[in-house]
């Protein structure tokens, strides 16, 4: 089974007025998202957004400015994505995904082996939820339409070690 992972599309990332915005090319990405939305729901694959969620005085906030802290707005998943009851939402404190979450778990109970990136930044949570999905055997293909950064050569940097060093697809 596969499953959509949403990662990060949350009101500090991609509203202009966040904390931590990426540009404009975090809000292009939400069509494209919504048709995978979509897509995987037909199906009846799971749908799980992961979302940063960080302590007030996070260690994170040494080398970025502070966001996406617990209980704010800007933690909050952007209201243009469609979230449903059946979805699976989770919150992480790292760049990986699968870094203290139950997401493993929450895969496995579900029979799920291959798993389907979109969101921002691509060479940051992309990039380590797809190295920890690879090293626990996962197949990982990330969208290249789904994902951006605020960096444009450290985007186009992360999909190459994701397809070559890592054995993800780039669909
Ligand atoms: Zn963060």
């Amino acid at each position: 089974m596969k499953a959509l992972l949403i990662i990060d599309m949350l009101n500090d990332f991609i509203r202009e007025d966040g904390s931590l915005y990426v540009g404009r090319k975090g809000e292009e990405l939400v069509p494209f998202i919504k048709e995978k939305i979509e897509e995987f729901r037909k199906e009846n694959n799971p749908i799980i957004y992961v979302c940063d969620n960080h302590e007030t005085d996070d260690s994170e906030f040494q080398m970025f400015p502070c966001h996406c802290v617990a209980n704010t707005e800007g933690a909050l998943i952007i209201e243009e994505l469609p979230v449903e009851k059946r979805d699976k939402i989770i919150k992480k404190r790292r760049y990986s995904s699968f870094y203290g979450t139950d997401l493993d778990l929450y895969l496995r109970e579900k029979g799920v082996d291959e798993i389907y990136l979109v969101g921002v930044c691509t060479n940051i949570c992309i990039l380590y939820t797809a190295a920890d999905g690879r090293n626990i055997s996962y197949k990982v293909n990330i969208y290249r339409d789904g994902v951006t950064s605020f960096d444009e050569a450290a985007h186009e940097f992360a999909l190459k070690e994701a397809e070559k060093t890592l054995g993800c697809r780039i669909i």
